[in-house]
């Protein structure tokens, strides 16, 4: 028998269906209003009953999009927030494949907000390509009612086929300020297919950069996929205007463009606190499984980058303006709020991600300091290297030094006292730390070499 959420199930099949901006909903996404007569049974028939709480069974939902479903589809539950407590509710869903149903298993409500929004929702849960139903279980603790405008929200993220048959990309100038780190390049937005942007981002210098993971699935054969899942979690179960993360990336180090609106654009991911920020998905549950190298390493180019182009130290701490706290310039979600994210595994690495970054903005400084391709006839030594208050260039031959500058780890250039006679450098001054000296001879040859200042 058809009940009316399998007939709403249908409807956006067959009619256009609009959301509150007039922009038609794809019929590979339904939001099924869960009402009193999808209840299939409950343990709870009178008032007595009721008192001690109740669990509500719904009826089974039949799977089904307009397209087939690749790989997976998502679940979610959202609702309105009331003045109500309704966090005490707990739910649980089976799925059936093959023609039999598995066990029950627990959907927790997600338990904070990364901005502020009107909706509570559940975790998002990715589904097997071959189940047919879901069902969904409401435990009530006694004097709880079942949430007002209960929603279930399935998503199958359907991605038209690229143009060249590849995914694509997107080549990305870096904004360039003394900095010499690029921006990977990356999977771009239309080519994870993410549907509308933000209709105004806002922006705002950012000081912290801020590392994730989606604690959803650990393997995919469409990653892709799995970031426009979240982007449809976060759009039409979370109601923000855009995917929350600055980036994302997947186990195979493949960098995705996240909230648009390019560089500094703020997004929704930290503890409500977000002006300030960017932050880093990566794509897996890092409580379960080590993040792989090509995953870290990916990540390290994109915060040298970052750092560079923001001027942040990804050594150093500083204090966080939104929430008056000392958090270090690369933190991990959980350094703002309670929460495991970004998994045990990612968070135990993220001191050796610090100066990883760090000695890949001295890599990139020293590429862009020796970017002239020639071959010095003879060799430079930094005496003493670490150097206190003054070092000195020791050269094997009597080379013509014409030029000296030097360079901080953020790529920002540092005005020196030198001599070119004596070849003695000037660095009292200047904060301990490392540093790379450019050297350029009359012959307009350079190279670098890194200094490292200790007091
Ligand atoms: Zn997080």
């Amino acid at each position: 028998m058809r009940n009316a959420a399998i007939l709403a199930f249908f409807l956006c099949a067959v009619l256009p269906c609009f959301s509150q901006n007039g922009q038609e909903i794809s019929p590979n996404r339904h939001k099924i209003k869960v009402t009193p007569d999808q209840i299939q049974s409950t343990n709870a028939e009178t008032p007595l009953q009721k008192s001690a709480g109740t669990i509500s069974i719904l009826k089974p939902i039949k799977i089904k999009f307009a397209d087939e479903v690749e790989n997976f589809f998502t679940l979610a539950l959202n609702w309105l927030k009331t003045p109500i407590e309704t966090k005490a509710v707990n739910f649980e869903y089976r799925e059936k494949r093959r023609g039999k149903w598995g066990a029950w298993q627990k959907l927790p409500i997600d338990q904070h907000a990364e901005e502020e929004s009107i909706m509570e929702v559940s975790e998002l849960r990715q589904i097997d390509a071959r189940v047919r139903f879901i069902q969904l279980k409401i435990i009530l603790p006694a004097g709880v009612e079942i949430p007002a405008d209960l929603n279930i929200n399935l998503f199958n993220p359907v991605i038209a086929p690229q143009k060249s048959g590849a995914m694509l990309i997107k080549p990305i100038e870096p904004e360039l300020r003394g900095c010499p780190c690029p921006l990977p390049g990356m999977v771009s937005r239309q080519t994870w297919g993410a549907p509308r942007p933000c209709a105004s981002p806002g922006y705002a210098t950012v000081t912290h950069l801020i590392v994730h993971h989606s604690a959803g699935v650990n393997t995919s054969n469409n990653w892709a996929q799995v970031v426009l899942g979240i982007w449809d979690f976060h759009v039409n179960t979370r109601a923000y205007c855009d995917i929350a993360y600055n980036y994302l990336i997947d186990p195979n180090g493949v960098l995705y463009e996240g909230r648009s609106g390019g560089n500094n654009v703020i997004g929704a991911h930290f503890c409500n606190t977000n002006t300030g920020t960017m932050g880093v998905c990566l794509l897996g549950n890092f409580q379960e499984v080590e993040p792989t190298t090509v995953m870290l390493n990916k990540l390290a180019d994109l915060l040298a980058w970052k750092s560079c182009n923001s001027s942040i130290d990804p050594v150093k701490n500083s204090v966080f303006a939104r929430s008056n706290t000392v958090l270090n310039h690369i933190s991990g979600h959980r350094d703002g709020c309670a929460t495991e994210c970004p998994g045990n595994n990612v968070f135990v690495k993220l001191a050796e991600m610090r100066s990883k970054v760090a000695s890949n903005i001295v890599a990139c400084a020293l590429t862009v300091a020796t970017q002239n391709p020639t071959i010095v006839d003879y060799t430079i030594d930094i005496v003493p290297n670490p150097a206190q208050h003054s070092f000195r260039l020791r050269l094997s031959s009597g080379a013509n030094i014409s030029r000296l500058e030097l360079y901080n780890l953020m790529g920002q250039s540092i005005n020196v006292p030198y001599n070119l006679q004596t070849l003695e450098v000037q660095c009292g001054h200047l904060p301990r730390g490392t540093y790379v000296l450019k050297i350029t001879d009359t012959a307009q040859r350079s190279i670098a070499k890194q200094v490292v200042l200790q007091f």
